[in-house]
């Protein structure tokens, strides 16, 4: 399979999402990293987005609440080429009511090769990577063959 190369410039479009026993660990990494995070474009879903501006006064574009939607509306970003880069801190330890969402937003972001971190540990190593400033070119499998493959 052929691949596209997808240019993502020194500002990112970074996606926030967290489940709530894991909500105090994203507010403490994102305060720790809030200067070098305040200079991408932020996005969040409800409940962690508005924790977000309450508590650290960053700049965050909320939607709807992960269970209602959020997770998705994140997901149809991905596929749109509107989000760069994903942090995902879910809870390894509780059933969810919107697991199916969880799943298909992590699919998602494989299928179009988004970075993602699903814990502090990971997150700390992609925020800290010298591509973070830098000119760096995403691989996306070219699924142009994909599309047409029922039209032949
Ligand atoms: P929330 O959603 O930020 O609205 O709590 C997160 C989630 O459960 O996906």
């Amino acid at each position: 399979m052929d691949y596209i190369r997808i240019p993502l410039g020194p500002r990112k479009r970074i996606a926030l999402v967290a489940h709530d026993n894991q909500k105090p660990d994203l507010l403490e990494w994102v305060g720790f990293n809030k200067e070098l995070l305040s200079q991408h474009d932020l996005f969040a879903t409800g409940t962690t987005g508005s924790l977000l501006k309450e508590k650290l006064d960053l700049e965050v574009t909320v939607l709807e609440s992960g269970p209602l939607g959020g997770d998705q509306q994140i997901g149809a970003m991905i596929a749109e080429g509107k989000v760069d880069f994903l942090i995902f801190f879910w809870d390894p330890l509780e059933p969810l009511p919107h697991d199916p969402d969880v799943k298909a937003l992590l699919r998602l972001a494989a299928v179009w090769n988004i970075p993602v971190a699903c814990n502090r540990a990971t997150a700390d190593f992609l925020i800290s990577s010298p591509l973070m400033n830098g000119e760096y070119h995403r691989l996306v499998k070219d699924y142009r063959s994909y599309r047409e493959r029922l039209k032949k």
